[in-house]
């Protein structure tokens, strides 16, 4: 399948909101679907969308152009899980070609699983940088965490893409009571191996099988127990997302904290994030969306996705709003699998 190498339209605005962020980065979700059904994120009997909902390969890449002629530089893969979807890797490639040309940062987030095959290919497209999910490093935790017995292929995926030459961040969600006790052991493992750690607090994002309260951790109390065993040292370094960073003096690594509940980071958001079906959601806590699908489908595709992506910047709000709290619904109903994390 080859994707055409069709350039993004030039001096079209830029996208600012009504709160006068720029919006520079797009998380651009290939798949609702996956190979693991991590326990926070997704039910075991998790319903998938019909393919025919999916945007192909050609819309999706059409959408990466529009974007990056708005002043999108970096775009982020995810989904679900991106990797899962069949010939991903000629997107990679297509989207790629406009590194240097509009895009500066083309990257992914994946659970791993299929990282072994695919890390060289995404290597020759131009990816430099790859988050993978990794909760734990005991194979029975991980099974029941994302209820697969997967672990070993993952380990294989994250040397393959070091191998490759991709700088590895690992994120971690962390969990009260499950892989709470195995974080410093990830951390030392992670910085050990020269990859960066994020540490994650669970989002209240669409219904799972178990209650997400009981399992959430705070990360300021997380970050008092790192502090009391390491020394920790803030650092200036931003990936131009939520995380903040420290350096771990006796592991000589980056550790980054994601904390939606305890710190709230909305301020300098510069994102967007677009389904696999083509909603473009404003925020990830909130329901706010244009249909970027219809626009795309539509006679005047070109004015339409402009009208939309317009109609996005005003529609986005200021802040989300989540809470997590015991029998208390989630902050919107759509999974991260779906929205794209
Ligand atoms: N499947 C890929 C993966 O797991 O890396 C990409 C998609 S996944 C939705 C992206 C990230 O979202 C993962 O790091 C995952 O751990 C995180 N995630 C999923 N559900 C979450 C939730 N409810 N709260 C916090 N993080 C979540
Ligand atoms: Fe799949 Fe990622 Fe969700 Fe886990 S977190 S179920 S790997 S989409």
């Amino acid at each position: 399948m080859s994707l055409s190498p069709a350039r993004p339209a030039c001096a079209a605005p830029p996208l600012v909101d009504a709160f006068q962020r720029r919006i520079t980065y797009l998380r651009l979700s290939v798949t609702d679907r996956c190979d693991l059904r991590c326990t926070y994120c997704m039910p075991e009997r998790m319903a998938f969308l019909p393919r025919k909902e999916v945007l192909t390969l050609e819309e999706l890449h059409r959408l990466a152009l529009a974007f990056i002629a708005r002043g999108v530089t970096k775009i982020r893969l995810t989904g679900g899980e991106p990797l899962v979807r069949r010939e991903v890797v000629d997107l990679v490639r297509a989207i790629g070609r406009q590194l240097g040309d509009g895009l500066e940062e083309l990257t992914l987030t994946t659970n791993g699983t299929r990282l072994d095959a695919f890390a060289g290919d995404l290597a020759a497209a131009g990816v430099r940088r790859i988050n993978v999910s990794l909760d734990t490093l005991d194979a029975a935790l991980f099974q029941r965490l994302s209820r697969r017995d997967q672990l070993a292929q993952v380990l294989a995926g994250i040397a393959a893409a070091k191998a490759a030459g991709l700088a590895v961040k690992l994120n971690v969600v962390a969990l009260k009571g499950l892989n709470e006790h195995e974080i410093p052991r990830i951390i030392e493992w992670a910085h050990g191996e020269g990859h960066a750690v994020t540490l994650i607090e669970t989002m209240p994002l669409g219904e799972v099988d178990a209650e997400r309260a009981d399992h959430y951790l705070p990360l300021d109390a997380v970050r008092e127990r790192l502090a009391a065993r390491w020394t920790l040292a803030d650092s200036a370094h931003r990936s131009g997302g939520p995380a903040r960073y420290v350096e771990v003096a006796e592991t000589g690594g980056r550790l980054g904290f994601i904390t939606p509940l305890t710190g709230n980071f909305c301020a300098t958001c510069n994102r967007v994030r677009v389904t696999a079906t083509g909603r473009l959601y404003a925020c990830l806590g909130g329901a706010e969306q244009v249909d970027l699908r219809a626009a795309l489908r539509s006679e005047a595709p070109e004015a339409r996705l402009a009208d939309a992506l317009d109609e996005a910047m005003r529609i986005k709000p200021e802040r989300h709003h989540f809470r997590i709290a015991p029998g208390a619904a989630p902050a919107q109903p759509r999974h991260m699998s779906l929205t794209g994390g």
